[in-house]
């Protein structure tokens, strides 16, 4: 398990090392390692040095904010003081934690950014990660509930109502800080641009031949930059959860890290992946999440109901479901379309 771990993060570092060497040949492409991935800025436009340095400074704000795995966090604040006091936030910490609250009433608590007792006790992708038994899942299970978490708005505070329970923002942050970046683009005036937060991408304005921009979705069954199909966006965001992403094997058995918040466990309905196509790329990055762990008929009936918002759905069969508005063609031959 531990060598499929290093694995991932191989797969990660090579790339970087090319964006590196790409530098010197003047890529408009700036790449760093922040929010727990890699992280792309790719400006189409000359002069932005500045603009890049303001995108990333941003980001590391987001993270120095957000992350529940650094000291210090707000997040990692609210967490500490669960059951005892509520504790006051910045307001972009606020809006992230207000727009979870809502994806999980929209889900019905499939997405629930509570599930934080959930992944430090599977610990998927760090040290220790294990498949806990049910005592221990039943254990936890009580404080994983977006319920109790209290707001208010006009203290800018938070408050985890049970001791113990801990937020965690990690299906929504990356698509958060993809926004900032692409406000922080517009306000420049620069167009087009691509963000793509370990594979959350938004595309910004159109491409300067008016032509639509590319996405490839990961082939989920193979390594990182393996399509299987190609989506075509002008400037709208592109999101996949999928169970490649973080995950270990124990006797033949593939352990993820999108949970269940009923079960406690690995979200498992049939789905390898769920790619969302939507304008806002915070919105995109929960409802990945969240129609995940909704499974392909409750998922499918919510991105229904929602205006410009598309989907792309891949099974463990190798077929591939899409919503009427998602350009997508596939172009690996192990799949194929199902109506
Ligand atoms: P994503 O890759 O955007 O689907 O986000 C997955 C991450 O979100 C995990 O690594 C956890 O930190 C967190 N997470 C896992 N399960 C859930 C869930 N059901 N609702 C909200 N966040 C979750
Ligand atoms: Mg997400």
């Amino acid at each position: 398990m531990k060598l499929q771990y290093r694995f991932s993060l191989f797969v990660i570092i090579v790339p970087l090392i090319f964006a590196a060497c790409n530098r010197a040949e003047a890529q408009p492409t700036r790449t760093e390692l922040v929010l727990g991935t890699a992280c792309s800025v790719t400006l189409y436009d000359q002069g932005a040095p500045r603009v890049y340095r303001n995108i990333f400074r941003r980001i590391e704000e987001i993270e120095k904010r957000m992350s529940v795995n650094l000291p210090g966090t707000d997040i990692a604040r609210i967490n500490a003081a669960a059951g005892r006091s509520s504790v006051q936030v910045q307001s972009d910490v606020f809006l992230v934690i207000e727009r979870a609250l809502h994806f999980a009433e929209l889900s019905g608590g499939a997405f629930d950014p509570t599930v934080g007792p959930l992944v430090s006790l599977w610990g998927i992708g760090g040290d220790y990660q294990r498949v806990p038994s049910q005592a221990e899942i039943d254990d936890v299970l009580p404080l994983v509930n977006w319920r109790d978490v209290q707001l208010d708005r006009g203290e800018c505070s938070v408050f985890l109502k049970r001791s113990g329970m801990a937020l965690d923002l990690g299906a929504i942050a990356k698509g958060y800080a993809a926004d900032e970046a692409a406000a922080i683009i517009a306000d420049n005036g620069i167009k087009p641009a691509i963000i793509d937060f370990g594979g959350n991408i938004l595309a910004v304005g159109r491409k300067k031949n008016k032509s639509l921009w590319s996405v490839g979705v990961q082939n989920p069954n193979e390594g990182r930059g393996a399509y299987a199909g190609i989506l075509h966006i002008t400037g709208q965001s592109v999101v996949t959860s999928g169970v490649y992403e973080r995950f270990f094997e124990k006797d033949g058995e593939r352990y993820h890290h999108i949970f269940s918040p009923s079960t406690g466990r690995p979200a498992d309905n049939g789905l390898l992946s769920v790619t969302i196509i939507a304008p806002v790329s915070m919105n995109a990055d929960a409802l990945s999440t969240a129609v995940f762990v909704m499974g392909y008929e409750k998922g499918r009936a919510l991105i229904d109901s929602l205006p410009e918002t598309e989907a792309v759905f891949i099974f463990k069969d190798l077929s591939v479901r899409k919503t009427a508005g998602a350009d997508f063609t596939l172009t690996d031959e192990s799949f194929r379309f199902e109506y």
